[in-house]
């Protein structure tokens, strides 16, 4: 058995340790004489399971008691509709487009009401933050949306737009668990569980209490109320019960590293030593303005379309998979989620020097 150092945006690495345990588990959970796979949902077992991961996912992000937790399918993408369904009550909402999931967000969104784009990046690629510090946030939004961390362009928010005062929705699919979040900040936070998490097919959905309710948008389905699956603690209909199982030992493996603190300070370091290379790399150059940079997912181009086929060719070959950017985007890009170990990114530079070396 070999691991590769995998660098894909999603879904995404895994901690060794995680899955090693899951494997060990595999045919026998504990006793069981069955795979979490195979037990019923309305099991003991998988109670525990559940509950355990929601407890250890408040502990681990001081998820405050007039918050629900909330274990979904759908993906992040459906929550683009659901969102909207669920809290335009006024049928006007505010977004923030600063890549390709904010917009695909703000373009569900306009199905279900009046969308007012109150800031975007768009006149340059997505490569910045917009300003948000004093936004014209309309009179009548039901919430101001963004998504925090953009991961096919690789920018992240440093400061929380200021809403004046209305309920924040934010996607961090891409941001999920690597560094502490204020939840008090958000009415909404979700994300898809497969980029820093667990595995696809699981999403997570925090939600202040008081934005739970019957009042949603005539023709809302069952499965996309969020009081739906509040009321039943997640399990109305069948969980996506093995992927919940998967990011409970998640949450286990982090809160062992020390928790969300720690994580990004390791998240720190680890993103330093790529872009620290970057920046006197005369090959390779970021393509974002260094203030916004995320933590987690890193594009990068050398601005030749041979060389760069030849590097992401070379790269694979030496054992670093996925670092060819988004198809719509071009170039690089390599996402170092929680479970990416500096060894990983330590490794990739050592390559991108010599590959620099020999082909400049
Ligand atoms: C990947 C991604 C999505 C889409 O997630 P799905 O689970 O495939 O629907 C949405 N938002 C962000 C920020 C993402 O990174």
């Amino acid at each position: 058995m070999s691991r590769v150092y995998n660098f894909s945006a999603g879904p995404a690495v895994l901690p060794e340790e995680v899955l090693r345990e899951a494997a060990e588990e595999m045919l026998d959970y504990r006793g069981t004489g069955m795979s979490v796979m195979e037990m019923s949902h309305r099991s003991k077992p998988f109670q525990e399971i559940i509950d355990t991961a929601e407890a250890d996912l408040r502990d681990l992000m001081k998820i405050p008691e007039d918050y629900e937790v909330l274990f979904l399918q759908g993906g992040a993408s459906q929550q683009f509709a659901a969102v909207p369904m669920n809290l335009m009550k006024n049928g006007v909402a505010d977004y923030i487009v600063t890549g390709q999931w904010a917009k695909k967000a703000a373009q569900e969104a306009e199905k279900y009401g009046k969308v007012n784009i109150i800031a975007s990046s768009a006149d340059k690629t997505f490569s910045y933050i917009p300003d948000v510090s004093a936004l014209a946030v309309s009179e009548d939004a039901d919430y101001v949306y963004i998504c925090e961390n953009n991961t096919i362009y690789g920018t992240k928010y440093k400061e929380l737009p200021d809403t004046k005062g209305k309920t924040l929705v934010a996607d961090v699919s891409s941001c999920f668990l690597s560094e502490p979040h204020d939840v008090t900040k958000y009415g909404v936070i979700y994300g898809g569980v497969q980029k820093n998490i667990g595995p696809a097919g699981t999403v997570i959905v925090i939600i202040r209490k008081d934005l739970i309710s019957d009042e949603v948008l005539p023709g809302t389905p069952t499965m996309l109320k969020y009081k739906t699956h509040a009321d039943a603690g997640s399990l109305y209909n069948t969980p996506p019960a093995y992927g919940i199982y998967i990011c409970g030992k998640v949450f286990k493996w982090l809160k062992k590293r020390g928790g969300l603190g720690a994580m990004k300070e390791y998240n720190e370091r680890k993103a330093k030593v790529l872009y620290d290379y970057l920046d006197q790399s005369k090959m390779f150059r970021g393509t974002v303005e260094k203030k916004d940079r995320s933590l987690m997912n890193v594009p990068f181009v050398i601005g030749d379309a041979d060389l760069e086929a030849k590097f992401i060719q070379d790269s694979k070959a030496a054992g670093f998979e996925n670092l060819k950017g988004h198809r719509t985007v071009g170039g690089m890009r390599a996402s170092i989620y929680n479970a990416m170990p500096v060894e990983g990114v330590e490794a990739l530079v050592e390559f991108m020097k010599k590959f620099e070396e020999e082909n400049l």
